[in-house]
């Protein structure tokens, strides 16, 4: 077979910590392997940091560290951007001017792609380069381009993902050894899954940055965080994860993107991050400890499920690596591969999506009690679809999963109940992936 002659790459890559550095090494311990497959010598010809004199542990010459981010992206001699020092600026302002200059870049930023998104895929667009963050959204998971590229005329309902490893690994030890979730939390700051200031992933923030990557590749619209609902999980107790296995779930912080039809017929999305009751035999389920998965449901393709690691330095740095090979290939060819255009959407109200709910009332243990119950479920339009119920001596604690209501019609149920003599407390509600 006649061998492909080599085509020189030279990347520039900003940020050189977990994946920056991790990325270095896979380039360096690949180089040759890709130059067979592909023709493509890919050589990291700068790293920006803000202190050159760290030992970063890469297989580098010193030489090719800068504190000079902005000089690397300008640089007639560096043909790829690879972004993976995270945040917003100067992150932002050094990916547009990369792509004005005609460079591709690869980014790993979700933070940022949430937030800014559109501006940079628009800009992305008119230089005709690629913008490719396969590692934005679930780390070495690929699911950026299959519903970028595979999934691109498939008629998608719904995307439900596992996309925080930390909120999944603390779910994990409270099922799985009955932490509670002060300690589970702990643990994982321990063992460097959650940082000191935890607020972002376990209040399900980094979990709605990333439902909105999805839901705008997913539905080619317009999505930002600030359309997300996000609940996080430190409501969630031993108790509702044990009630929740006594019938037949577990808890897992899902993010939700589906598509469906307002009142007017037309076209509305749904974007929500939330701690979820997941049926054992759903495959979401057994996704555990810091395992990240993302399931597709669509009209054509059916179900699908990607499961994988959500983060850590190598983990990660594959699938930028999978980018900057993807768009060191489109560079040769002449041609980038733009996302399209994102339209706007009408963005579905929390209150008007519909669900299955998982709740428990502490009630009197007495006759009638529970029929009075079950009438203000039937007023407010709310069908129950098991119920089982714990003696706890003069009271008693009833725990309901229903078929699927509107969130209104459930919140109007709640206050109902509120309002009868017998119930003394409404405990946990929660969500149910079901019918
Ligand atoms: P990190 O360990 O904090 O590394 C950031 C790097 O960027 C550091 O080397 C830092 O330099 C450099 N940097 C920051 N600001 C800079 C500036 N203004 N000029 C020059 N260099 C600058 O971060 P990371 O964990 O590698 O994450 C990088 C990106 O990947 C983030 O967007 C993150 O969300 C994303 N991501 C990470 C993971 C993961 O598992 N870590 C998973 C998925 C996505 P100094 O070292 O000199 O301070």
């Amino acid at each position: 077979m006649e061998r492909m002659e080599a085509t020189d790459v030279r990347v520039g890559v900003l940020g050189c910590g977990n994946v920056g550095a991790a990325l270095a090494t896979l380039v360096h311990e690949q180089s040759q392997a890709v130059a067979d497959r592909t023709g493509l010598a890919l050589e990291v010809a700068a790293i920006a940091v803000r202190d050159t004199s760290v030992d970063r542990g890469v297989p580098c010459p010193s030489d090719v560290f800068t504190t000079d981010a902005a000089a690397v992206v300008t640089d007639p001699g560096i043909d790829v951007i690879i972004e993976v020092m995270g945040g917003i600026e100067p992150a932002r302002q050094l990916i547009l001017d990369a792509l004005a200059s005609g460079k591709p870049v690869v980014t790993a930023n979700k933070e940022l792609l949430a937030a800014h998104g559109e501006e940079l895929y628009l800009a992305a667009a008119e230089a005709g380069v690629d913008l490719l963050f396969e590692a934005a959204v679930a780390g070495a998971i690929p699911i950026m381009r299959p519903l970028r590229e595979s999934l691109a005329g498939e008629p998608l309902t719904r995307i439900m993902g596992i996309v925080n490893g930390t909120t999944n690994f603390i779910l994990s030890r409270m099922s799985d050894h009955g932490t509670s979730y002060a300690d589970a939390l702990s643990e994982a700051q321990d063992l460097g899954y959650a940082e000191s200031d935890p607020t972002a992933d376990v209040d399900g923030f980094d979990a709605g940055a990333k439902a909105a990557v999805i839901a705008s590749l997913a539905f080619g619209a317009r999505v930002v965080p600030a359309d997300v609902y996000h609940e996080g999980i430190s409501g969630v107790t031993v108790d509702d994860i044990e009630a929740a296995r006594t019938m037949g779930h577990c808890i897992k912080l899902l993010a939700v993107a589906e598509r469906g039809t307002s009142a007017d017929g037309g076209v509305e999305i749904g974007v929500r991050v939330h701690p979820t009751l997941v049926p054992f035999d759903h495959p979401l389920a057994a996704v555990n400890d810091s395992f990240n998965a993302v399931f597709v449901e669509g009209g054509a393709v059916g179900e699908l499920m990607f499961y994988g690691r959500g983060a850590g330095g190598r983990p990660t740095a594959s699938a930028v690596f999978g980018d900057l090979i993807d768009a060191a290939g489109n560079l040769r060819r002449g041609h980038g591969a733009p996302i399209g255009a994102l339209s706007d959407v009408r963005m579905a109200p929390i209150g008007d999506i519909e669900s299955a709910y998982y709740l428990s009332v502490e009630v009197d243990d007495r006759p009638g009690v529970l029929s009075d119950v079950a009438a203000v479920f039937g007023g407010h339009d709310v069908s129950i679809r098991s119920m089982e119920q714990v003696g706890l001596g003069a009271e008693a604690q009833l725990r309901f999963i229903t078929h699927l209501a509107r969130e209104s019609d459930l919140q109007a149920t709640l206050r109902g109940l509120g309002e009868l003599a017998a119930v003394r407390s409404i405990g946990s509600v929660l969500r149910v992936i079901g019918d």
